[in-house]
């Protein structure tokens, strides 16, 4: 039986994370959970789990929940909450599955306390993938992607040596926009943005697949999590996303992990490795039907975020979290419908020329960046 603490509950991976744990009552338990502000499916979580620590967002929602529960269910909420969730004494494994780098220091917590992590926030390590690689080898903490694209490459490594690897490929579906041109894009609008072609996910991912933001934090994930340099880590669009993401090795020999898209595949395996289990309700892949499968390079003038991010990882120090911090204030703007599609790079681009590099930042280095970038955003509004 392992013990889950699950960071996230009510999004996206959160909740599909809560179906891999329902598949599976024999082997998972969920002793803790945070969420944001949807308390009404807090209220389903815990009366299906019956967890033992729950935590908000929100004072008032703390103690409305409160009130409501019996004395079983201990309460918290805010930062400190996501702290005590992260670090549950009786969790074997931390899922951190919340949006953004507010996910970053419960990360840390729970690294300290010596829990696995199956990270699905990739924001946390564009952020500060030095002081989360670096702290989990110094205390002997397993990171499991949940990313699928990193999934894929992680199953492919299986027994590999990391001296034979000659690059990473990552696959990329294109996103909501891929048919069309930059000058298309000027007058798209959020619902179209929000229509994602082959993945149904929160809202702030949907937007990064559309700029091809996503594809570049995954790229410095990447990076961080595979410990290759950038120039071994290439970008490939393939529009059916069958192929999740492959690995050369030195040989010319390519490996990839191919499955029909389904996040929970993936959350699964960081939750079982290095076994793995049924899927109850998967698809199974049937290459038969879908008989043909496309590849093309990637335009880094069309998909100017791509670019940004690759400069930004390779730059180093304070960058990559400028660039975080950047496009998670635009991408809030654009959901918020204060500026266009096109803006979110702009205004990332121009964080990334203003912001002068510090090499080697430590936590408050990287919390003052942060929270000095997004304020720089809100002032261009
Ligand atoms: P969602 O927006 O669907 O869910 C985010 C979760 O985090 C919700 O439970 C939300 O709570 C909670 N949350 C958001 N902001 C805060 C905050 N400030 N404090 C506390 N809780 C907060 O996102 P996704 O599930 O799509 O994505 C989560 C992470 O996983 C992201 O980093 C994303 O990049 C990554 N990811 C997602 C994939 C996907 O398929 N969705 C694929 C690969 C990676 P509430 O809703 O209650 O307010
Ligand atoms: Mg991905």
């Amino acid at each position: 039986m392992r013990y889950i603490s699950l960071l996230g509950a009510t999004g996206s991976i959160g909740t599909q994370t809560l179906d891999v744990i329902r598949n599976h009552p024999d082997k998972f338990r969920l002793v803790a959970f945070s969420i944001g502000k949807n308390i009404e499916l807090a209220r389903k979580i815990i009366s299906e789990f019956s967890p033992e620590f729950v935590s908000v967002k929100e004072q008032t929602d703390y103690e409305t929940l409160k009130s409501e529960f019996s004395n079983n269910i201990r309460f918290s909420y805010g930062d400190d909450g996501l702290v005590e969730v992260a670090v549950y004494e009786k969790t074997d494994v931390l899922v951190n599955a919340v949006m953004g780098s507010v996910g970053l220091y419960p990360t840390l917590q729970a690294i300290k306390a010596k829990k696995t992590i199956a990270l699905a926030n990739k924001e946390t390590l564009v952020t500060a993938g030095h002081i989360v690689m670096e702290s989990a080898k110094a205390n002997g903490v397993d990171i499991l992607p949940i990313d699928s694209e990193h999934s894929a490459i992680f199953q492919c490594l299986q027994g590999e040596a990391e001296k034979n690897i000659e690059r990473l490929i990552i696959t990329a579906s294109g996103g909501s926009f891929r048919d069309k041109s930059r000058e298309e894009l000027k007058d798209v609008t959020l619902d179209q943005a929000l229509n994602h072609p082959n993945w149904s996910m929160g809202a702030k991912i949907t937007i990064d697949s559309a700029t091809m933001m996503n594809k570049g934090l995954e790229v410095i994930e990447a990076h961080w999590l595979f410990n290759l340099p950038y120039e071994k880590i290439d970008v490939l669009l393939h529009r059916e996303s069958i192929i999740h993401s492959m690995v050369e090795f030195r040989d010319t020999s390519v490996k990839a992990q191919l499955g029909s898209p389904d996040m929970r595949v993936a959350i699964q395996y960081a939750l079982t490795y290095p076994d793995r289990l049924p899927l109850p309700t998967g698809n199974k892949l049937n290459l038969a039907e879908i008989g043909k499968l496309h590849f093309e390079d990637m335009d880094l003038n069309r998909f100017v975020c791509l670019k940004l991010a690759y400069e930004a990882g390779k730059a180093g120090g304070t960058m990559p979290t400028v660039l975080n911090a950047a496009n998670e204030a635009a991408v809030d703007a654009f959901l918020k419908r204060k500026i266009s599609f096109l803006t979110i790079d702009e205004f990332v681009e121009k964080a990334l020329e203003k912001h002068h590099r510090i090499t080697h930042p430590d936590l408050d280095t990287i919390k003052m960046v942060d929270q000095e970038t997004r304020a720089y955003i809100n002032s261009l509004l």
